[in-house]
């Protein structure tokens, strides 16, 4: 993408009302636009981000079993009175009504609109197991919307659901999605622990919440260090297979939400490995049994013809609070530092003399090999607008060329995680971004 032709609105000064550094980064670099409260458009820059998140997300998912649909944001009232959640899920609910004066309201979740779909095709056990996810926004009317995309009252949430013949169905696939969450967060290069969790409004006696570390965190968490320092790629992951050493694993060690906080159980973890923290949440996950499927009438013909209640869980990743919690953990004073797997371009071709004809030649070059992962700002603007901004964008790389080096056929390279600069030839430098 040329800049002198993109939609990259940047804001020179420092928002007042972003009290976070990523909600500040993220209105400075221009990925996103408050159009009310808690209600996001998402811009070029931002847009890009928020789609290589979900991708991986969608990755993951695929590689552990579960099925892509769409659901609708919007839904009936009587869906949800079938489970009695109508009148128990509170102000959160954005309720409406159509021309009809049906009532309606606008999804902060699907448990029973999934499973009211799921009753109308499965009606044996050869229908069992599925687990079926969505990527889709969601409302909920938060008393307190803030931190910009972090706590939006419209996100953008993945939410899986699990139908399974048995109790130990249900525990395998709860494992699955365990394992596809560690591999999810870990491609985004984040350190997320899952932690004993409260169910909440969900429901259940099964839970964890995933999260990360984080100053401006809204929970408060502890855990053991060793934690921190499991590898979450490093074991080949076969989700046919028995998942329940992996899960073991990450579970052998104390780690809980302030709601599950076991003061006699924390006093086992020898001091010096207590980490207490605050926490971002980026993902829950739920066993719930029956729940759902006995409210919503769904039952399928088990192998001996005896009618089976499926047993259920449902997993949640907050795909555009993501965005939010990658920033905080990767930024610095100048700007966002994107891990590359998420980064909304690879690499940024500075041309520090537009109108200089080696400068432009050499900066063509670079653009078209890695086109379309790279911006090329060849913008009328001075050098030190184009560094500037290329730090607040944070793109892993910037290539950098000036007549001096152009003369001689070098660019200079710049890791924005580093700060690390090469002078390379440009063979060299792109074989080296490559
Ligand atoms: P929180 O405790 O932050 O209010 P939650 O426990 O209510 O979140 P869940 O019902 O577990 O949320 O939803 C699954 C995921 O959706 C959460 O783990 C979180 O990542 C994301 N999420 C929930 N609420 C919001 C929100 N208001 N804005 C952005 N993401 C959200
Ligand atoms: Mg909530
Ligand atoms: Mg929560
Ligand atoms: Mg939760």
């Amino acid at each position: 993408m040329r800049l002198s032709r993109a939609f990259l609105p940047t804001l020179k000064e420092t928002p007042a009302d972003a009290q976070i550094a990523s909600h500040r980064l993220m209105l400075r670099a221009g990925m996103v636009r408050q159009t009310s409260a808690g209600i996001y458009a998402w811009l070029p820059l931002g847009w890009r981000v928020l789609q290589k998140v979900e991708q991986i997300v969608r990755e993951e998912q695929d590689r552990a079993g579960a099925q892509e649909i769409l659901m609708p944001t919007i839904q009936t009232a009587d869906l949800w009175r079938t489970s009695g959640r109508y009148d128990a899920y509170g102000p959160e609910m954005l309720r409406l009504q159509d021309r009809h004066d049906r009532e309606m309201l606008y999804g902060p979740t699907n448990e029973e609109m999934v499973t009211d779909i799921f009753k109308t095709y499965a009606k044996s056990y050869r229908d069992l197991p599925r687990n079926l996810y969505h990527i889709q926004w969601k409302f909920r009317d938060e008393v307190r919307p803030r931190f910009g995309v972090m706590r939006g009252r419209e996100f953008l949430m993945k939410d899986a659901y699990s139908f399974d013949l048995d109790y130990a169905g249900a525990q395998k696939s709860y494992r699955q999605m365990f394992v596809a969450y560690l591999r999810t967060f870990a491609r985004m290069g984040l350190k997320a622990i899952p932690m004993q969790a409260d169910t909440g409004p969900i429901g259940g006696n099964l839970s964890h919440e995933f999260l990360i570390l984080a100053e401006t965190g809204e929970s408060q968490v502890y855990l053991h260090r060793d934690l921190l320092e499991f590898d979450a790629l490093s074991q080949p992951v076969d989700y046919d297979g028995d998942l329940s050493p992996v899960m073991d694993f990450w579970t052998s060690r104390y780690a809980a939400t302030d709601e599950k906080h076991d003061a006699a159980a924390w006093a086992q973890v020898p001091a010096e490995r207590q980490v207490s923290a605050r926490g971002i949440e980026i993902g829950h996950i739920f066993y719930f049994g029956t729940k759902y499927s006995a409210a919503m009438g769904l039952q399928v013909a088990g192998a001996d013809g005896k009618m089976v209640v499926p047993e259920m869980g449902s997993y949640g990743i907050g795909v555009s609070r993501l965005v939010g919690a990658i920033i905080e953990a990767n930024h610095d004073e100048a700007g966002i530092r994107w891990p590359e797997a998420i980064a909304p371009f690879k690499v940024a071709v500075l041309n520090l003399k537009q109108g200089d004809a080696a400068t432009d030649a050499l900066c063509d070059r670079l653009y078209a090999a890695f086109d379309p992962d790279a911006v090329y700002d060849d913008r009328a603007d001075r050098a030190g607008v184009k560094f500037a901004d290329a730090d607040l964008m944070g793109y892993p790389w910037q290539a950098i060329v000036g007549p001096r080096g152009a003369a001689v056929g070098k660019v200079e390279l710049k890791r924005r995680a580093t700060g690390e600069r090469l002078e390379l030839s440009l063979e060299d430098a792109i074989a080296r971004i490559k």
